[in-house]
């Protein structure tokens, strides 16, 4: 049993990775990225808005409860 060659996507050359704390999902090195990889820490612009949201989280919670 021989195995077929996979898809050009399965193939493609590994890139670094790392997962973003906000939506603990990984997330794969991009070009956009080439100057800065080591400070990314988030997939997305919109997690890194969010970043404060996981210190507060809680906090915020109790506050949307009062504003409501
Ligand atoms: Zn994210």
């Amino acid at each position: 049993m021989h195995r077929r060659k996979s898809s050009s996507l399965a193939i493609k050359k590994h890139l670094p990775a790392k997962v973003c704390p906000i939506c603990n999902r990984p997330f794969e090195w991009r070009k956009k990225w080439a100057d800065c990889w080591q400070d990314v820490k988030y997939c997305s612009q919109r997690c890194r808005r969010r970043r404060h949201l996981l210190n507060t989280a809680a906090e915020e919670l109790s506050a949307n409860r009062s504003n409501l």
